[in-house]
């Protein structure tokens, strides 16, 4: 059971034990409970608890909004992990890094005094959705939607002049597939990229070295679950970048949270502590992932109906060995000619994914959240197996 748990529509009753029969399984949001066992073995070390008189000013003594000391910290995670440079960068809160989106593309978009046109706003398909949906939404003078890559990976269009340049989301691992992506369009000389860390934890990915991109946009809610607390970060290399970075940060919402900076310094010194010893979060978050992924294959693997991206294992410099796949989502390609809506098909399986649609693909792809919790993936699984069982029947 979860005490004091959040029950969704398949569970009932006070710790959420009670099974809603032939309920519909919800595969849909990237909610990443599945970290929550953790922090319930370490609900003490995870705690924060605080007076009314607390951190009632706007700002910290020397009047700034950012705690230094959790500054210190997440560049201490990052250290300790291996998966981002940070000597050479400004660290720069947000309100999750959904908020960095557009604080990072008008960081990067020409100034208000330039006379250039707009900067163009693009993402190789499939992409997270979000970064059009924020930018359609101040779509105007600095920049605007360029819609995907791909109508620009020729070389003399993305270096045309009529343009003001591109502003590349580059999502690594991407969001829906797992991918360990690189620009579509590097080389082009007009073309910044702002690199999408969401998922660059243990958990998810192997770690190849430590990332070291200009512009790079992180967030707590994958790495230690709590996206409800609503924080982000982003490392950039250029004063100025960071600069105006900051500056829409403080004119949107006057800097991040000052409550949630506290409980996210509680969070980051518990996993520090814990790390590469006993129940180090990476190591739980990872084999859940994991587990979760070969479960999910078995089942799969059977299916002339579904398929999902195929993933090897690699060499993790944080593990320091070959590590099994874990990703974060299943990509489900629906094969059949008849599913050419594959988030259909699978709702009438009684699953609900997100359509490739908003990752600007084909109806034939859907994303299955992996990340939720155990309940939800148990549910999960019984609707798969149901659906791909179905089909030898069929024959
Ligand atoms: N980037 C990617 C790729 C994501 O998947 C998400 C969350 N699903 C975010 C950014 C935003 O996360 P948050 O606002 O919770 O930090």
């Amino acid at each position: 059971g979860r005490p004091g748990c959040e029950c969704n529509a398949c569970f009932a009753g006070p710790d959420c034990s009670l099974r809603t029969p032939n309920c519909t399984a919800d595969a849909d949001s990237g909610n990443p409970l599945f970290l929550e066992p953790y922090w319930r073995r370490h609900a003490a070390a995870g705690a924060v608890v605080f007076s009314g008189w607390h951190r009632m000013s706007y700002v910290i003594p020397d009047g700034r909004f950012q705690s230094v000391e959790l500054e210190r910290q997440i560049r201490s995670l990052h250290r300790a992990v291996g998966n981002a440079a940070v000597d050479d960068k400004h660290l720069v809160f947000a309100a999750g890094s959904i908020q960095l989106v557009n604080a990072l593309v008008h960081a990067l978009s020409p100034d208000n005094n330039a006379a250039s046109p707009p900067a163009r706003v693009v993402a190789e398909a499939p992409y997270y959705p979000a970064y059009k949906v924020q930018t359609v939404m101040f779509d105007g003078r600095e920049y605007r939607w360029g819609g995907t890559t791909a109508r620009w990976a020729n070389a003399s269009r993305a270096n045309s002049t009529d343009g003001g340049g591109f502003i590349e989301f580059v999502t690594s691992p991407n969001n829906p597939d797992a991918v360990l992506r690189e620009p579509a369009l590097a080389g082009s000389p007009a073309a910044a990229a702002i690199f999408d860390r969401a998922y660059y934890w243990p958990h998810f990915t192997h770690i190849p070295a430590p990332a070291d991109e200009d512009v790079m946009m992180f967030t707590m809610s994958k790495p230690s679950g709590h996206a409800g607390s609503r924080f982000g970060w982003a490392l950039i290399r250029d004063d100025a970048v960071a600069a105006r970075a900051l500056e829409y940060v403080s004119n949107s919402i006057m800097g991040a949270s000052r409550d949630t900076q506290l409980r996210m310094l509680g969070i980051v010194k518990a996993m520090l502590a814990k790390l590469h010893g006993e129940d180090d979060i990476f190591a739980f978050g990872h084999d859940v992932m994991r587990t979760r992924w070969r479960r999910l294959n078995a089942v799969v693997s059977r299916s002339r109906r579904i398929s999902v991206q195929k993933m090897a294992p690699e060499y993790c410099t944080y593990f320091h060995r070959i590590r099994e796949p874990s990703p974060a989502y299943a990509w489900v390609k629906c094969e059949r000619e008849e599913d050419e809506d594959c988030y259909e098909a699978l709702l009438k399986a009684k699953i609900i994914t997100r359509t490739g649609v908003g990752n600007e693909v084909s109806s034939r792809y859907t994303r299955i959240s992996l990340l939720k919790s155990d309940d939800d993936f148990d549910v999960l699984m019984e609707r798969i197996t149901d659906l791909v069982n179905a089909e030898n029947y069929e024959e």
